[in-house]
């Protein structure tokens, strides 16, 4: 038996003769706070990965998906990115080598924190992700996984999962409706008990509201649990929708979510 202050003792992350699948990654950076969402302002490493099922107009991550003409041509700016770029191109990462890059930025084993997943759409890679968050989490990190809430979480996945971040993409994204809208992911998500609703709206809130309140409606999403948040990619256009749509945010029992990185930092993908 050891002794009752020993350190526990992990198997190690790649031991021999065992093969992980491989993680699509962008990016991994930290210490940073968490921008948006519940757990907004909250200490965090966040590992990107690559790949996303939704093309958003505005969508700030678009280098983790953007790779071809027609691709770039959803997004509002238009810019193709290269998918081996460097610095937020794809690269394949086994488990272990995520782990050593974030020990790089924090000690993940000794001072656990949050790790926040995010995308591009993580939920893609998420049987994939279970031997990187299982080590994670066995050192006591939370997992926070930030998804658009279109494809529903396995239980091996789910049961290492703190917190998830949803936020369903509406018509102001510019994806279709059928492509965005699943119903039944929604609600599993819901059933977790672990799920926070944010809904980015735009300048024409109203419009974006009453598709908010459809979806709460047909989801029974718990209005607690939901967020607007403004859109906007510098801190003037995201305090301007915000001042527009929280007194319709309040009367419904939501929350507002302010970017909390683009107030600090602007547009920097390292923050
Ligand atoms: S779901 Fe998220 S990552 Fe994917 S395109 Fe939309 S905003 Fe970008």
């Amino acid at each position: 038996m050891p002794a009752p202050d020993a350190p526990h003792e992990l198997p190690p992350i790649t031991p021999p003769g065992v093969r992980y699948q491989m993680l699509r990654v962008s990016h991994i950076f930290g210490p940073t706070v968490q921008g948006e969402g519940s757990a907004a302002g909250r200490h965090c490493l966040f590992v990107r990965l690559w790949d996303c099922n939704l093309e958003c107009t505005w969508c700030d991550t678009a280098y983790t998906w953007a790779v071809t003409a027609e691709k770039a041509a959803k997004t509002r700016n238009g810019q193709r990115y290269e998918r081996n770029e460097p610095a937020y191109g794809e690269k394949e990462m086994g488990p272990a080598e995520v782990l050593s890059r974030l020990q790089a930025l924090w000690d993940v084993e000794n001072r656990p924190t949050i790790i926040v997943v995010s995308g591009g759409e993580p939920m893609m890679q998420q049987r994939a992700l279970v031997p990187l968050l299982e080590q994670l989490r066995g050192w006591g990190n939370e997992i926070h996984i930030e998804t658009a809430g279109t494809i529903a979480p396995l239980a091996e996945f789910d049961a290492l999962v703190a917190q998830y971040n949803v936020s369903p993409k509406l018509a102001n994204s510019g994806n279709r409706l059928a492509k965005r809208n699943k119903p039944k992911a929604l609600a599993t998500l819901r059933d977790t008990g672990k799920a926070w609703f944010k809904f980015v709206v735009t300048q024409d809130c109203t419009t974006d509201l009453a598709e908010i309140d459809q979806i709460v409606e047909a989801v029974a999403l718990p209005p607690q649990r939901v967020m607007a948040m403004p859109e906007g990619s510098d801190a003037r256009s995201n305090i301007a929708t915000a001042e527009k749509v929280v007194d319709a945010a309040l009367e419904r029992g939501f929350g507002l979510s302010f970017r909390t990185h683009v107030l600090l930092w602007g547009h920097d993908p390292d923050r």
